[in-house]
């Protein structure tokens, strides 16, 4: 297997590319200009109702800030609002009352591809028919980023999730713990401002899940992301992020 640029890619390259802008900024889009400080995301009295008889408020008045490299975990039971919350801030879904921000700008009129967020999903919604490389270069060929860029960025982001030498893997040949390891290398490919991940270790079994909790944030950590982690496991939330949230009937408790 041929590892292109390896030699040259650093974890720390990585871990540098989303502040220190070069290429990141070309790809995140609505990256903070040089010079002018972050101020993260900003969530202000988010509503999200789903129509029906009666209508479903999934998510009743949430305010929530996380600032720039913060690690944020929502936790929370079964139904009580955590992927409608997260989908109305990443903008899959629209949001009944309030807004959401970045660094002051709401985001109300930004389309989902324009914000500059990631989503990683409990499944990983992997594409089946591409490599491992294929997937993780997926958001940087979206961006247009060239060929020769691509691939040195896709082999770090491999390196950062510790799958070196994966890159002409099919999906079909990994375990389901490499699989969201590929998810994480393909939302992180283009240096998102922020990161959301809805119960991204759900589907594995106690033992890797555990694992692959430290893992993660260790990835994040390192690569210096901003993110929400969605879960219903406290332990996991403790692991994973620095400050976790309490979700009870679509509002923050406690
Ligand atoms: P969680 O992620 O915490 O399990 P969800 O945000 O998925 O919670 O769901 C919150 C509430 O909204 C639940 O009552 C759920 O049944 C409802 N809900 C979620 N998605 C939809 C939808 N697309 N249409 C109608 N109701 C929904
Ligand atoms: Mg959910």
């Amino acid at each position: 297997m041929k590892n292109v640029g390896m030699k040259d890619v650093t974890v720390k390259n990585v871990s540098e590319t989303p502040a220190s802008g070069a290429s990141a900024s070309e790809i995140s889009s609505g990256a903070t200009s040089a010079g002018v400080k972050s101020t993260g995301l900003r969530v202000s009295s988010l509503s999200v109702t789903y129509p029906g008889k009666p209508p479903v408020i999934a998510v009743d008045g949430a305010d929530l800030s996380v600032a720039p490299g913060e690690i944020v975990a929502l936790l929370g039971p079964s139904g009580c609002g955590k992927s409608s919350l997260l989908s109305a801030i990443v903008g899959v879904v629209e949001p009944s009352g309030g807004t959401v921000a970045w660094d002051g700008v709401d985001l109300a009129q930004t389309p989902v591809h324009k914000r500059g967020f990631g989503l990683v999903f409990q499944d990983g919604q992997l594409f089946p028919h591409r490599t491992v490389a294929g997937n993780v270069a997926f958001g940087l060929e979206m961006a247009g980023v060239p060929q020769h860029e691509r691939e040195v960025r896709v082999e770090a982001m491999l390196a950062l999730v510790g799958l070196e030498g994966y890159s002409a893997r099919a999906i079909t040949e990994l375990s389901g713990g490499q699989r969201q390891r590929v998810a994480l290398a393909r939302s992180l490919a283009p240096a998102p401002r922020l990161l959301a991940l809805d119960e991204p270790l759900s589907s594995l079994d106690a033992d890797l899940r555990a694992r692959l909790a430290v893992d993660v944030r260790e990835i994040l950590r390192e690569s210096g992301t901003t993110a929400i982690v969605v879960t219903h496991d406290p332990a996991e939330a403790e692991v994973m992020a620095a400050r976790v949230l309490r979700m009870r009937d679509g509002k923050f408790v406690g």
